[in-house]
C-alpha cells in the first residue's frame, strides 16, 4: 500500500505519513483529509515516499483524497516550502496559510467559465480608454519592453499621481495580450476600490479575481481555484494573494511596495513583497515594485544594481507637486494642537470651496484620561498601555486588546470629579474644528468611523461627492484615494516619530508624510502641505520640503550603515510571551545559551529584553535579537538554532515565535 506524506496544519516542523490504497504520484499536491489525534485534519500531500519513517502497521489510512480539484502544481509547492524554510515555520502551517480555508473541504467547486479571449491587441490601447503617455511614462515603458524576457526586478519610483498605475496597466496589457496571467498586489484592497475599478474598466474582457481577507471564504476559495485552473487573467489582492497558484504567470506588480502591511504580523511573519520577488525569479518573469517612497531595502538594491531603477519624476497631470511648508509651533500658542497659520489656511480653503485634511495619527478623543488630584490614569488592566478616551460613544478603550468600559464620572481612586482627557486624537480635533468653523462640514475618517467596509465606502462616497469641507483622519486616509477638491493637508504631531526608538521610525514618517501630502492638489488645483513641527531644522523635513526622497534615503542609509542596521545586516527576532515576564525571559535565556553553543561567529546574539510594550492582553512579552551581515549566514544559523529550540522543554503557558526580517524591533 503506498505511503503518502502529508503536510498537516499543526505547529510542528514535520510531515506525517499515512497509508492510501490508491494514491499515485498524480496525487502529490492534492488536498487530503486525515485522522489526527482524536479528530481529523485537512492536509496536503507533498510526497509518496518509497519508505516511511515508521513501521507500516503504525500508519493510519487517509480518510479522503480530494480529487475533484486540480492538484497544486509543483512550483506552488516549492513556493510554500520556501516560505516555510525562509521564515522557519512548520510546513503544515505554511500550507494552511497559503490555501484558502474553504478549499480544504470537498464540494467547493469552481463555477467560473474559461475566460474569453482578452480584448487587448498587442498591448495597444483603444482610443478613449488609455491616456496618451507622458514622455517620462513612455521612457519607462520603453525601457521595460526593451529588456530581455524573463526575471527582472524593476523599482518604479514616482510621487503620488506620477502615473505609476498607468505603467502597471500598460505592462499588464502586454502580458494579457500574450495570453499570460498578471498578479497585482496592493497593500489594502479595501482601501483601493478605485484601483480595482480602474483595472476592470481597462480590461473589460479579462477575468479578474480579487483576493483579500475581507472576502468571504467561499469567494476566496473560488477565486483561488479559478486562478489555479488558469481561468483568471488578473489576480488583484492583498498580501495573501501572493500564494495564488498561477499556471500562466507572466508578470507580478507590487504597488506601494514599502507598505508595512505586506509583512504579516502574526502566524508566519512573511513579507509578500519579498515572496513576490522570489516567485518572479522562480517563474522567470518580471516583477515591478512601485512606490513614491520605496523601502530602504529595495532602494539599496536599486543603488547597487540588483534592481533596476525607473523614475517618474513629475505628476502625470498638469498640476505641480504640492508646496510643503513647515510651521514652527514653538512660535505659536496652539489651539487643540492647531496653530494659527493652519487655521487660517483651512479658512481660506473653506472660502474657496476646497477641501482640507487634518492628519493626526491617533484615533479616539484623547490617549489617556487622568486625575490631576491623585495621579490615576486610565491604564489598561491587560496591557502596558493606556485606555483611550472615546467621547463619541463615551468609552475608555484599549487599542491593543480591546478592553473597554464606560468613561467614569469621577476618579475611580479618589472620587475627584475633575478628571481630564490628556493629549488629543482625531475626535478631539474634529470637535474643535466643528466649533471653530461652525458652517463647515467636518468629517472624521479613522478606523472607528469606518469600522465596516460599508461605512468606509459611504464615507469615501461622501467625500467624493463633495459632502465634506474638512476631513480629519489617521493614516488610513493617506492611501490610494483621489480627492480632486482636496488642496490642503495639515499634519499634527509628526515629531513624535523622530523621537521613537525604532530605527525604522524616520523611514515610516517620511513615507507617511509624502503619502498623505500626495493627497493634496491632485487635479487642476495646486496643493499645499503644512507640517507642524518643533524641529523645523530636522534634515528629514528639509528633504521632505524638496520632495527629495534621494537625499532622505542617502542620509538615512548612512546612519543605518554606521549602526549596521538593515539593509546592511539581516535580523531575526525570537519573541516569547507568557503570563509571567520571568517565564518569557527565562525561555529566551535558554535559547541564547543554545545559540552560544552553536558558536557561529557570523551571527551576533543580543540579550533577551522585555518588549517595549511589555504587557499585551495579559501576557508579558520579551524578545531576543540575532543579526548577521549576510542573509545566508543568518539562515544557516536559524535552521540549527530552531532545531535546538524545538527540543527545549517549554514551560506551561509559554508561547514563542521567530520573526525573520522583523519590521518592529
Ligand atoms: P500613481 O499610481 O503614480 O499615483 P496614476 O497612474 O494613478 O499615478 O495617475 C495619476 C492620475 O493621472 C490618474 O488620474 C491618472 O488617470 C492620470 N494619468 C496617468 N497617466 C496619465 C497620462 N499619461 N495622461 C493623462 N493622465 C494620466
Ligand atoms: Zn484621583
Ligand atoms: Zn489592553
Amino acid at each position: 500500500m503506498p505511503i503518502v506524506r502529508v503536510a498537516v496544519p499543526v505547529p510542528l516542523p514535520q510531515l506525517f505519513d499515512y497509508l492510501s490504497d490508491d494514491a499515485t504520484q498524480e496525487d502529490i499536491g492534492r488536498c487530503v483529509q486525515v485522522p489526527f489525534g482524536r479528530g481529523e485534519k485537512n492536509g496536503l500531500i507533498l510526497a509518496l515516499p518509497e519508505q516511511g519513517d515508521w513501521a507500516l502497521e503504525r500508519l493510519k489510512p487517509v480518510t479522503h483524497i480530494q480529487r475533484d480539484l486540480p492538484r497544486l502544481p509543483s512550483d506552488w509547492l516549492e513556493l510554500v516550502a520556501f516560505a516555510a524554510r525562509y521564515y522557519h515555520a512548520p510546513i503544515g502551517e505554511a500550507v494552511a496559510l497559503a490555501l484558502p480555508p474553504g478549499l480544504r473541504r470537498p464540494r467547493v467547486r469552481s463555477r467560473g467559465k474559461p475566460s474569453d479571449a482578452v480584448a487587448v491587441d498587442n498591448g495597444e490601447c483603444q482610443i478613449g480608454i488609455c491616456p496618451a503617455l507622458t514622455p517620462a511614462q513612455a521612457d519607462v515603458l520603453a525601457t521595460c519592453r526593451a529588456a530581455p524576457a524573463g526575471f527582472a526586478v524593476w523599482l518604479l519610483v514616482g510621487v503620488t499621481g506620477s502615473g505609476k498605475t498607468e505603467i502597471y496597466l500598460r505592462l499588464a496589457a502586454d502580458v494579457l495580450a500574450a495570453g499570460k496571467q498578471v498578479l497585482m498586489l496592493v497593500p489594502e484592497i479595501a482601501l483601493t476600490p478605485q484601483l480595482e475599478e480602474r483595472v476592470r474598466a481597462r480590461f473589460p474582457a479579462a477575468h479578474i479575481v480579487s483576493l483579500h481577507s475581507e472576502r468571504a471564504p467561499v469567494a476566496r476559495a473560488r477565486g483561488f481555484v479559478q486562478a489555479l485552473e488558469g481561468q483568471a487573467d488578473i489576480v488583484l489582492g492583498t498580501r495573501l494573494a501572493v500564494f495564488t497558484p498561477l499556471p500562466r504567470l507572466g508578470l507580478i506588480l507590487v504597488d506601494e511596495e514599502h507598505d508595512a502591511s505586506y509583512k504579516q504580523q502574526e502566524g508566519i511573519r512573511y513579507s509578500a513583497r519579498d515572496m513576490a520577488v522570489w516567485r518572479a525569479r522562480q517563474r522567470n518573469v518580471p516583477v515591478m515594485l512601485g512606490s513614491a517612497t520605496p523601502s530602504l531595502e529595495s532602494w539599496r538594491h536599486a543603488q547597487n544594481g540588483r534592481y533596476r531603477l525607473l523614475n517618474l519624476p513629475d505628476r502625470a497631470l498638469a498640476s505641480a507637486l504640492p508646496v510643503v511648508r513647515l510651521i514652527d509651533i514653538r512660535r505659536y500658542k496652539l489651539d487643540e494642537g492647531m496653530s494659527p497659520p493652519l487655521r487660517d489656511a483651512i479658512a481660506a480653503r473653506l472660502e474657496r470651496g476646497e477641501q482640507s485634511l487634518v492628519f493626526i495619527n491617533r484615533r479616539g478623543y484623547a490617549p489617556v484620561l487622568a486625575c490631576p488630584a491623585c495621579g490615576w490614569v486610565s491604564q489598561c488592566p491587560n496591557c502596558s498601555a493606556h485606555r483611550v478616551v472615546h467621547l463619541a460613544d463615551r468609552r475608555l478603550r484599549c487599542h491593543h486588546c480591546g478592553a473597554e468600559s464606560a468613561i467614569p464620572r469621577a476618579c475611580p481612586d479618589c472620587g475627584n470629579q475633575d478628571i481630564r482627557p490628556l493629549g488629543r486624537g482625531t475626535q478631539r480635533v474634529e470637535v474643535r474644528l466643528a466649533a471653530l468653523f461652525p458652517t463647515a462640514r467636518v468629517l472624521r475618517i479613522d478606523h472607528d468611523a469606518a469600522r465596516t467596509p460599508a461605512r468606509r465606502e459611504a464615507l469615501l462616497a461622501a467625500i467624493a461627492a463633495g459632502e465634506a469641507d474638512i476631513l480629519v483622519g489617521t493614516q488610513m486616509m493617506s492611501k490610494g484615494h483621489d480627492f480632486p477638491r482636496l488642496t490642503l493637508v495639515g499634519t499634527l504631531g509628526a515629531d513624535a516619530s523622530l523621537r521613537a526608538a525604532d530605527f525604522r521610525a524616520p523611514e515610516r514618517l517620511f513615507q507617511q508624510l509624502m503619502q498623505v501630502g500626495g493627497r493634496a492638489g491632485r487635479a487642476d488645483r495646486p496643493g499645499e502641505v503644512l507640517i507642524q513641527t518643533e524641529v523645523p531644522a530636522h534634515p528629514l523635513y528639509a528633504s521632505l520640503i524638496r520632495h527629495d526622497f534621494d537625499a532622505f534615503a542617502r542620509s538615512e542609509l548612512d546612519h543605518r550603515q554606521a549602526a549596521a542596521f538593515p539593509p546592511f545586516s539581516y535580523q531575526a527576532m525570537l519573541r516569547a510571551d507568557a503570563p509571567e515576564l520571568a517565564t518569557a525571559v527565562g525561555f529566551l535565556r535558554q535559547a541564547k545559551q543554545e545559540a552560544i553553543l552553536l558558536a557561529d561567529s557570523a551571527v551576533r546574539i543580543f540579550d533577551p529584553v522585555p518588549m517595549r510594550m511589555t504587557r499585551l492582553a495579559r501576557r508579558e512579552r520579551a524578545q531576543l535579537l540575532v543579526e548577521a551581515d549576510q542573509r545566508g549566514a543568518l539562515q544557516n544559523f536559524l535552521a540549527q538554532w530552531l532545531e535546538r529550540i524545538y527540543a527545549l522543554r517549554i514551560q506551561r503557558g509559554l508561547r514563542w515565535h521567530v520573526d525573520v526580517d522583523p519590521m518592529e524591533v
